[in-house]
């Protein structure tokens, strides 16, 4: 270590401004910690991402004290996903509430622009106490062999800097290469290996209500669109396809999407009338690949991963916020315990990794039945994402590595099978719904890879909202920690 190099110190230094950034920094700064984060890009910035879950906006958004300010902001409000996928010619849709009768306050979610749900999360870490730094990019981390000890980084001016800090945690999304100072490789999902081509339009058509504001996935011949509706006119529109499109692709993304967006009868009817957006933060058709993977690790002494630095899997759920705000979450939780001296650091992390993978595993479990559920024999992309088909080492390798809700079960034969089981389990949910037109949406919230992949967020919300009386908490784990009473640390459990 130089020492001239590390006058500066604080005792964490957040890497990246995103969602998992943002939070992390806040809710450690919440606890009175000295917070630095460092933030590559100019605020506002392009991010995509925009369909979010209420845990995050009901859950751990009021934790760190943005929900009203997000209230203000003029999101469009989701109230679900509308699917035009699985046996169903029909589109159907998932609400978040159980019928279109109880809406409650919290059922619902946003659609958002991110590069304003960003900037508000970031200016609230800033209010909050964080002394966030834009346009200063961290070029490495400060080791030695016992632990990370700070990072070094370049200003606006390109002149460097140095801080040392007793946690540096990387949240610098999934373009960085800083989450290998942890130690960690990037272990990536065969089952989700697709390919991302998106853009923006003006003037496409909204769902009839009270579904406007809902995400539309509508699965198609060689994959899937999105279909997610930023303001009334605004709408952000993507297609998952194969992987292998990529060259054909990338020679021309405009025509690329135009004639996907024609092979899709839905998508071209809500986009008949509307116009492609030519200039601005929305003028580009972008391009994203190879975004679902999971690290071997998610900490080493003195640094942990939050979000996209440690995982991602496909978008069709709209996972991504939350799995980047849970994360961000639970690293706060280890680190405050830490720095407080209530918890030792093995514990702490050890719990952090622990319920962070098994939150990951949960979700990659349903996203493998969601797709398993939709049948399109004639099509390259459907036929691969067929469990039985695809019982590759990928999804042994991929969920033993995940861990959690899977351990134990070595044998992919059963691990295919469960996964078929639920797939079906959850496509026969999915016709209930349709039979009783959307009134009652106890199937859906019955079958067990939904109620999984909505359960920890919801313990998370209730727990948030309700505070003391909120129910008793009981350890995920055996021999595992609870949530602090404040929400920002972890305690033994009664
Ligand atoms: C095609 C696609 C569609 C998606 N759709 C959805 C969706 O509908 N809903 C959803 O919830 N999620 C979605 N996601 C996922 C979502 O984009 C991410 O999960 C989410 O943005 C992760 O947040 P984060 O804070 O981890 O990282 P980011 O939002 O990527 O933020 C990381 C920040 O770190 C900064 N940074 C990078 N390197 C450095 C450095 N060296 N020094 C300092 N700063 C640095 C970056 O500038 C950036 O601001 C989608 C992803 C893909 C690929």
């Amino acid at each position: 270590m130089n020492a001239e190099h590390l006058s500066e110190e604080a005792d964490v230094v957040v890497v990246g401004g995103g969602p998992g950034g943002s939070t992390l920094a806040t809710l450690v700064a919440m606890r009175g910690h000295r917070v630095v984060l460092l933030e590559k890009e100019k605020f506002p910035r392009f991010q995509i991402g925009e369909s979010l879950l209420p845990s995050t906006v009901h859950g751990v958004c009021r934790l760190t004290g943005v929900a009203d300010e997000l209230a203000k902001a003029g999101f469009t409000r989701k109230r679900g996903g509308t699917f035009r996928w699985g046996a169903n010619p029909e589109p159907w849709t998932f609400a978040f509430s159980v019928s279109p009768k109880m809406t409650g306050e919290t059922s619902h979610a946003y659609q958002v622009e991110r590069s304003k749900f960003d900037q508000i999360l970031l200016d609230h870490a800033r209010h909050t106490g964080v002394d966030v730094r834009e346009q200063h990019t961290v070029t490495d981390v400060i080791a030695d062999e016992d632990r990370v000890r700070g990072v070094r980084y370049t200003d606006s001016d390109a002149n460097p800097g140095a801080i040392s800090a007793r946690y540096v945690v990387d949240a610098s999304g999934n373009m960085s290469g800083i989450y290998q100072r942890a130690g960690a490789t990037r272990q990536y999902s065969e089952f989700f290996r697709s390919l991302a081509l998106f853009g923006y339009f003006e003037g496409g058509k909204r769902l009839a209500e009270p579904n406007s504001g809902n995400i539309l996935s509508c699965a198609f011949d060689s994959g899937w669109f999105w279909y997610i509706p930023l303001s009334p006119s605004l709408t952000s529109v993507g297609a998952v396809v194969r992987r292998e499109m990529a060259g054909k692709i990338q020679g021309d993304p405009e025509q690329a999407l135009m004639t996907l967006i024609a092979e899709c009868p839905m998508i071209s009817e809500y986009l008949r009338n509307a116009r492609r957006v030519r200039a601005g933060q929305y003028g580009q058709i972008r391009v994203r690949k190879d975004y679902s993977y999971a690290n071997t690790r998610f900490w080493r002494p003195g640094m942990a991963l939050v979000g996209d630095a440690a995982c991602f899997v496909d978008p069709v759920f709209s996972s991504g916020v939350h799995l980047a705000t849970y994360g961000a979450l639970l690293a706060a939780r280890s680190v405050n315990s830490v720095l407080a001296g209530t918890v030792d650091e093995d514990t702490a992390f050890g719990e952090f990794e622990e319920r962070y993978r098994r939150e990951y595993a949960v979700f990659y479990e349903f996203l493998v039945s969601f797709y398993d559920m939709h049948v399109d024999e004639n099509s390259y992309f459907w036929s691969a994402k067929k469990v039985t088909d695809s019982t590759t080492s990928d999804l042994e390798s991929f969920v033993s590595l995940v861990g959690g809700v899977s351990s134990g079960e070595a044998a992919l034969g059963t691990m295919a099978q469960r996964y078929k089981g639920r797939s079906s389990e959850f496509a026969s949910a999915v016709d209930q719904v349709v039979a009783n037109k959307g009134q009652s949406m106890v199937p859906l919230m019955k079958s067990a890879v939904i109620k999984q992949a909505m359960q920890e967020g919801a313990r998370e919300q209730a727990r948030v909202m309700l505070g003391e009386d909120a129910e008793p908490q009981t350890p995920l784990f055996d021999g595992g920690l609870v949530a602090s009473p404040d929400g920002l640390g972890w305690s033994l459990p009664a």
